[in-house]
């Protein structure tokens, strides 16, 4: 095990925590008295924390370190632009040979037709950038009443007031009045919960079908784009049926209206391809990144943008009135490139789409002979199982019961980071992961599910 950098005890950490760190999506109650988990070093896939316990992290930090902790290559290169150049700007007609090579390599990945990139700090700020550059698009084509943008209920595309909109959390729209007007949400297409005894495929078209309710509830004439994760993360992994996505987009096609495909989680090789939409079989306009572009080592997210948007705006528009201090940060781009080489070169995206992705699905279709698994699913390195009371019923656990959050709390005290939403165990960890890490981590799991019985 690395060595642990102990500089205060772990108490004196916790207590300067819960005194002066105001924590994202976090219960401050519960900090107060337990104290936060403080985190010290990480490699390959395993954290460590100020106490010297090791934890496998099946959850890729926030689905972020796709080539794994300790990675030289990224290291190297934020150190390399860190003293040549730290910082300068790509506003007003200037550039730097890292945000350049980035924009350059990230095209060369995306889907045929991205030749464009334009970037950001964050995937929320990304979406954000959405919100403007679709309406923006609109404006430009002379329509500026498409101005409604579809999301998805339980979708999630970030913090900020428009991400925060477009996404589809009931518990964040209880909080400061969003959504922004313009922004409406359809069903998401989660079979369990909306499906259930159908034919998957079938299920697939209705959930889509929605969307074109929408559209004509709303008037085809003022939607200006439908925006959706491939897969959506934050909401559980739910994932769609193979049907779901080519309906959408056929959609899409019909009343002319934009696709945005959220890939910031599923971008990046998660799914066994560079992005979730080519897994799912849709052809977006536009594709959201971040995370898994620089592998979370340092903040970066963006927009691609393809033909049709990058047209109107460069060719017709005139200045975009949009941009943030570090859309196209050096070090971040730079991160960014030495990240997205490391994942050609070691060739994560095969790896998870030939090995062990296909290895993952057969070892949690296995976890169905547990009492407490009701189903399970995977995609690429993402995967979801639901805890159920009553496997031959399907029937859930009752409201008062958090059934996940007693099951992460075994996770977390036997060394294994899984996320709970709500009844749904998830897990997205590096893709450097090994066949024989995912015995481990199987192993863990069960140990785990076990403790939950
Ligand atoms: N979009 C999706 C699909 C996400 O999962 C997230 C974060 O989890 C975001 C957007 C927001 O990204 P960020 O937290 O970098 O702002």
């Amino acid at each position: 095990a690395p060595a642990v950098a102990q500089k205060r005890t772990t108490r004196e950490w916790q207590q300067a925590d819960s005194a002066h760190f105001l924590h994202p999506f976090t219960d401050h109650h519960g900090l107060s008295s337990k104290g936060s988990r403080i985190i010290t070093k990480a490699e390959n896939i395993y954290l460590w924390d100020s106490e010297g316990h090791k934890l496998l992290d099946a959850m890729s930090g926030l689905w972020c370190v796709n080539v794994g902790y300790g990675q030289q290559a990224l290291i190297d290169a934020a150190t390399r632009q860190l003293k040549e150049l730290p910082f300068y700007n790509a506003f007003f007609q200037t550039a730097t040979p890292p945000s350049i090579e980035a924009a350059e390599l990230i095209s060369s990945v995306t889907p045929p037709g991205f030749e464009h990139v334009f970037f950001t700090g964050s995937g929320s700020e990304g979406n954000d950038t959405v919100v403007r550059m679709v309406r923006r698009y609109w404006d430009i084509l002379g329509q500026p009443e498409r101005q409604v943008i579809i999301g998805r209920v339980n979708g999630y595309h970030g913090s900020t007031m428009a991400g925060a909109s477009l996404g589809g959390m009931s518990g964040m729209h209880a909080q400061g009045g969003l959504p922004i007007p313009n922004i409406v949400h359809i069903d998401q297409p989660y079979q369990f919960e909306h499906g259930r005894g159908m034919d998957r495929d079938a299920f697939g078209l209705k959930a889509a079908s929605w969307l074109e309710d929408k559209i004509l509830a709303v008037g085809p004439e003022k939607v200006a784009a439908f925006i959706g994760e491939p897969v959506q993360g934050a909401g559980g992994v739910i994932i769609p049926p193979k049907s779901y996505w080519p309906e959408i987009q056929r959609i899409c096609d019909k009343y002319g209206i934009l696709l945005v495909s959220d890939e910031v989680i599923c971008g990046f090789g998660r799914t066994g391809n560079w992005f979730g939409c080519e897994t799912m079989g849709s052809k977006p306009d536009l594709m959201t990144f971040a995370k898994g572009v620089t592998s979370g080592y340092i903040p970066l997210g963006g927009v691609a943008v393809g033909g049709r948007v990058a047209k109107a705006l460069i060719e017709q528009g005139g200045e975009f009135q949009h941009g943030f201090t570090y859309s196209g940060h050096p070090v971040a781009c730079a991160v960014a490139v030495a990240n997205i080489k490391l994942i050609q070169q070691l060739k994560l995206v095969e790896h998870v789409r030939d090995d062990v992705g296909p290895y993952l699905a057969q070892q949690f279709a296995s976890l169905r002979d547990h009492p407490l698994v009701g189903e399970t699913e995977t995609c690429g390195l993402m995967g979801a199982m639901l805890l159920v009371k009553d496997k031959s019923t399907g029937t859930t656990f009752p409201g008062e019961v958090d059934i996940g959050m007693v099951c992460r709390g075994h996770c977390f005290a036997n060394g294994l980071i899984m996320r709970a939403v709500g009844d749904r165990m998830i897990i997205a960890p590096p893709l450097v992961m090994t066949r024989a890490q995912i015995d481990e981590m199987m192993a863990l799991i069960r140990r785990c599910l076990d403790l939950t019985l």
